[in-house]
């Protein structure tokens, strides 16, 4: 039997292709999604697809509605920034930032590891051509890697050693598309923008279209969403 992978898939490019890392490595994929009240909910149907095309055993999406915290543009009544440029959006937190988002996140990947007897979690976090988030960074992960076997029943009792991957934390974003591409990724069933257009479409201006336009500029291959 293959080994089962926790992976985080939002939609986006980075957990597709980590997704795809980890079918490449022989998981058996087991893919966890949030509906937690994104402002580009879009993202959900693009999770679904990649999760399909990437013939995982399980796809869940649990809905968590952070609006009820706010304290982001992508979830609360705060517009999302527009038309930055890239050394910008790498200076600073951004309003984008979803409080403690990674750490809720990996507190139900490590919950569901637990009960599928997996030992191997997949975050497609990067910490280079990235927003600036505190909780994409490699020292937070390696935090979160202990407290995870310091929290678990089989952790304490020394049945699993829970590993957090993050095969992608030191590639760029054209690096990042560059392997997708080579492990067979359609990034055409990708989402990135965080605040799409009434009618459905990428906003072309918000710092995750940017990110997402220059990687696939810098890679050298066309970008199949567009
Ligand atoms: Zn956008």
């Amino acid at each position: 039997m293959s080994r089962r992978a926790v992976v985080l898939l939002s939609g986006g490019i980075d957990s597709a292709t980590a997704a795809a890392v980890a079918r490449a490595e022989g998981y058996e994929l087991h893919a966890l999604t949030f509906r937690y009240g994104q402002r580009h909910a879009r993202e959900l149907e693009s999770a679904k697809r990649i999760a399909g095309a990437l013939g995982a055993k399980q796809h869940l999406v649990l809905d968590l509605d952070l609006r009820q915290i706010g304290g982001s543009a992508l979830t609360d009544e705060i517009p999302v920034p527009k038309g930055r440029r890239v050394e910008e959006i790498g200076a600073g937190i951004p309003v984008t930032y979803v409080p403690a988002r990674n750490t809720i996140f990996l507190s139900y990947a490590i919950a569901w590891a637990e009960v599928l007897g997996s030992e191997d979690i997949l975050l497609g976090v990067n910490a280079i051509d990235y927003s600036g988030y505190p909780d994409c960074r490699r020292e937070y992960i390696a935090a979160f890697e202990r407290m995870a076997n310091l929290a678990t029943k089989a952790g304490v009792e020394g049945r699993s050693k829970l590993t957090i991957h993050t095969p992608l934390i030191h590639l760029t974003k054209a690096q990042i598309i560059q392997r997708g591409a080579a492990l067979g990724v359609d990034f055409a069933l990708t989402w990135s923008c965080y605040d799409p257009t009434p009618d459905g479409r990428p906003c072309g201006a918000c710092d995750s279209c940017i990110l997402r336009e220059k990687g696939f500029a810098e890679a050298g291959i066309p970008d199949p969403a567009f």
